[in-house]
């Protein structure tokens, strides 16, 4: 069956899609690791979305819990009342948070909870009376979300272009993008050494003393397609950022909160940030639900000040929310899903580089726990892209569906432009059976898009 059998035409809809000239097939149901179509097709979820699902669909203790809360009070506003399942859900992720971090600020979402760390920042040094410190340093080729701020922050050329005259004045530097940038000769650490040199540099031409917070995803994600960072990369920019009293915003709205193998990304590198962005594993996907983590320095600050953070959202700290969000993190401690992410990643790992490491147009295989990123390339000796005008990375979506799977593939890896890579970020619940499935169903996907674009 093919996969755009279930789908309305486009111009059907009333809603206002990402895309307006194709129709979508319309999701009726979610069970385990599938999505159901109204034809009754069934997708393999191996990207969770968009790296959400971690305990895939329909979980009956998440369901279960978020009945129970509605039942009890689906809503109260945040400037009259805490509710208790906020409270519980703060408590359980500051005892797990990265040391020294104190309180949690409740948000919608991804985006929302870069704006508020992003405030949170330049009001911090308000705050302690160093009003002039107003920049932002962050990394060519991130994603933190698509309000402005957010935007701004990013460093994907294609994303930001037609709205630049609406974003604030931020400055990007390299990413931390091994497969490409490492130059011959040069070890890990080094390369490492050579990217927070440049931080550095950038600091020293805005004024250390001006500047507010380096902003970088631990480990890129959508954008450039799984960037992992190499040893002592992130060490670096801390010391870096500790030396001008900068503050170090890490952005693990997609590889946080259990995604690498460990509950927060940083944790691999020995780092703590100063402000730590959660989203889309903290609810898994049955509420819309962020958050920010910051360090007890920050909230004392705001506390001996003017005493609130002149910021938020009418949803904030939303109940049903906050209900899912707790049973999404009770199940994973409850069933281990950590080791478990661990131990199916070493398999993922393995299959994928069966399938894929002798490829001719599979450059890269990269990633860490579920969440792994393949960089296609035109030849592999030379790591050319194909002709972005292919939609190398469209075909290969629509290929996998029709094959019944989901995977995050996108263009503009290399610098936001060119080059073409597929995400996987499958639940954490995932068999390895199922894992096998997902990577012979996208070696089909895959050989058939190239071979239709070559
Ligand atoms: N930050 C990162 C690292 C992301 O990957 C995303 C979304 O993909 C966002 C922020 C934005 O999150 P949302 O789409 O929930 O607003």
């Amino acid at each position: 069956m093919n996969a755009q059998s279930s789908a309305p035409p486009a111009q059907n809809s009333k809603v206002f899609h990402r895309q307006l000239r194709t129709g979508l097939p319309t999701a009726v149901a979610g069970q385990g690791i599938e999505l159901i179509d109204a034809s009754g097709k069934r997708y393999l979820d191996a990207s969770g979305g968009a790296a959400v699902s971690c305990l895939g669909h329909g979980h009956p203790d998440v369901i279960a819990a978020m009945h129970a809360q509605i039942d009890k009070l689906a809503y109260a506003h945040t400037s009259f009342f805490t509710t208790e399942v906020a409270e519980e859900l703060a408590d359980l992720l500051i005892d797990s948070a990265p040391e020294g971090m104190s309180h949690v600020y409740f948000v919608s979402g991804g985006s929302e909870a870069v704006e508020a760390a992003l405030k949170m920042a330049r009001q911090y040094f308000v705050e302690i009376g160093q009003p002039q410190r107003k920049h932002f340093v962050a990394r060519r080729q991130s994603y933190h979300g698509n309000t402005l701020g957010a935007l701004a922050v990013g460093g994907n050329a294609w994303r930001r272009e037609q709205f630049k005259p609406l974003l604030i004045d931020v400055t990007h530097v390299s990413p931390c993008y091994e497969y490409r940038d490492r130059a011959d000769g040069e070890t890990p650490e080094q390369y490492g050494q050579r990217l927070v040199a440049e931080l550095s540099q950038a600091i020293d031409t805005l004024g250390g003393e001006n500047v507010m917070a380096f902003v970088a995803e631990t480990i890129g994600g959508a954008t450039a397609g799984v960037l992992t960072p190499v040893p002592g990369y992130f060490k670096g920019i801390r010391e870096l950022c500790d030396r001008h009293g900068i503050l170090l915003i890490l952005d693990e709205v997609m590889c946080g909160m259990g995604r690498s193998g460990t509950l927060h990304a940083c944790e691999q590198e020995g780092v703590v940030p100063d402000l730590l962005t959660i989203a889309k594993g903290l609810g898994g996907g049955y509420q819309p639900i962020g958050a920010v983590l910051a360090q007890g320095k920050l909230v004392d600050a705001f506390r001996k000040g003017s005493g609130l953070f002149q910021h938020g959202h009418t949803y904030l700290g939303h109940a049903v929310a906050c209900a899912a969000a707790l049973a999404v993190q009770k199940v994973i401690i409850r069933d281990n899903l950590l080791a478990q992410v661990r131990d199916r990643g070493t398999a993922l790992q393995g299959l994928l580089q069966a399938r894929f490491g002798d490829h001719p147009h599979v450059g890269d295989i990269r990633g860490r726990g579920l969440f792994w990123g393949v960089e296609l390339v035109a030849d592999r000796s030379t790591k050319q892209w194909f002709d972005p005008a292919r939609k190398l990375h469209a075909r290969i979506k629509a290929e996998a569906m029709v094959e019944g799977l989901m995977v995050y593939p996108m263009s503009g890896t290399v610098d936001g432009v060119r080059g073409d890579h597929v995400l996987l970020a499958p639940p954490f619940i995932s068999s390895e059976e199922a894992l096998a499935l997902v990577v012979a169903r996208l070696g089909t996907a895959i050989d058939r898009a190239i071979g239709s674009t070559i």
